[in-house]
């Protein structure tokens, strides 16, 4: 590894989401120096450009069964968070969970990832409920994201990894040398894990980045302990997420997420009451047990029963919050992958003249974010490897 005396070179990690800690982590276990800039950090406000923290999460692969390089992202990913779920209980922020997939429109199938996940089965026909048209379950892993944030942060800096706080956006890649320190060797490389920023960030410039907006329901809902997902339409289209989507998250808090929406470009950063309504809706036909059980009619019939109608009025008093989040979607998908050098002078006096950075993308997860961050971690750290 390169470096100028007897500093070693740092490498620049720009963005502090689930994509850039998880990136940090690997690039400083691999023995490198790291430094993050990073204007929202684990512990900023909820907002939906910081789109971690706004995520469900679940695991809950999209992977084409032709598309080897996502299935082994996704797959290494759960292996990683399945032994840290075992490895630290509580403390790992993960709860793994019976998750059980129902699909509504004729002719749609699970995707052939799943069949390698533990428990995988697939729902006999007379057990499916009357809008499933097929279903599976398995066992999957579900993430408290603001507390699995904050564990990475702690282990980043355990690990020795320094990061700035920055109250505004860097303009440009090249702006990050401005915050190494005046005495800095020439860092080994920048790597971009700014998600939907990089759609502005000067150098990138990524005009095929846009916002898939989700809007989400949190629920105090300790009782519910099994994930559900109703998928209608084509889930894998164009973008590799279509159709409509509902979903039901338990956390290990005893929160619940319900959702979902995804709606390509849409920039707006209040949740709609009308959409919360249709969630609502949505996630009660799908877990009628998610009424809090003082509250359940006297007709009430736990799933698969689906005649009743549950107003969705009986969630309210264990509304948490609602939240936005714009999702960093890409025309042609993720990208992982070394980009064009950085030509720059470096303001620090022990370099002169111009100096070429290398550059490496993680950027453009869309929906995917969390349940890839681990295998796209080892991804940069195998590519910043053979720089
Ligand atoms: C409702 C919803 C549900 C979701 N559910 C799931 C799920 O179940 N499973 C799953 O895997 N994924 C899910 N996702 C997607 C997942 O959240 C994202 O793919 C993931 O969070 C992207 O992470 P990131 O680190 O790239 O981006 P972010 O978390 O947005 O982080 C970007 C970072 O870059 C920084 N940054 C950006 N621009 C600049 C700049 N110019 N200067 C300095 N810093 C900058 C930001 O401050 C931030 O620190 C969901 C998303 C939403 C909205």
């Amino acid at each position: 590894m390169p470096s100028q005396g007897s500093e070693k070179s740092p490498i620049l990690v720009i963005g502090m989401g689930v994509i850039g800690l998880t990136t940090s982590v690997r690039l400083l276990q691999a023995s490198h120096k790291v430094h993050i800039l990073a204007t929202q950090i684990p512990s900023s406000p909820l907002d939906p450009t910081y789109c971690s923290s706004a995520a469900g999460a679940h695991h809950l692969s999209f992977a084409a069964d032709d598309d080897e390089r996502q299935r082994r992202l996704d797959m290494r990913t759960f292996e990683v968070m399945m032994k840290e779920e075992a490895e630290e209980g509580k403390a790992s922020a993960i709860l793994r969970l019976t998750q059980r997939e129902f699909y509504g429109t004729e002719g749609e199938k699970h995707i052939e990832l799943f069949e390698g996940l533990p428990d995988f089965k697939v729902v006999l026909k007379e057990d499916l409920p009357a809008f499933a048209k097929h279903a599976v379950s398995f066992t999957s892993l579900t993430m408290d994201t603001t507390p699995y944030l904050h564990k990475l942060l702690a282990l980043f800096t355990s690990l020795g990894g320094t990061y700035t706080h920055l109250a505004t956006p860097l303009p440009s890649l090249t702006s990050a040398l401005n915050h190494l320190p005046s005495s800095s060797p020439t860092p080994l490389a920048i790597i971009n894990c700014t998600g939907i920023g990089s759609l502005t960030l000067g150098d990138v410039d990524d005009k095929t980045v846009y916002p898939v907006r989700g809007q989400v329901v949190v629920l105090d809902a300790p009782w519910i302990k099994e994930g559900r997902t109703l998928q209608v339409g084509q889930l894998n289209d164009a973008s590799g997420e279509g159709g409509e989507r509902t979903y039901i998250i338990p956390r290990r808090s005893g929160q619940v997420i319900i959702g979902g929406t995804r709606e390509n470009g849409d920039w707006c950063k209040d949740p709609r009451p009308e959409t919360a309504e249709d969630i609502k809706r949505r996630a009660l036909l799908l877990f009628p047990e998610l009424c809090p059980p003082h509250l359940r009619p006297s007709t009430f019939n736990p799933f698969p029963s689906t005649t009743q109608s549950l107003s969705s009025s009986l969630l309210d008093n264990i509304i948490l919050k609602h939240v936005v989040g714009f999702r960093p979607a890409r025309e042609g998908g993720l990208r992982l992958e070394r980009g064009d050098d950085l030509a720059a002078s470096l303001p620090s006096s022990t370099a002169s003249g111009q100096v070429k950075i290398p550059v490496v993308h993680n950027y453009g997860h869309s929906g995917a974010g969390w349940q890839c961050s681990w295998g796209c971690a080892e991804e940069v750290v195998r590519i910043v490897q053979e720089l």
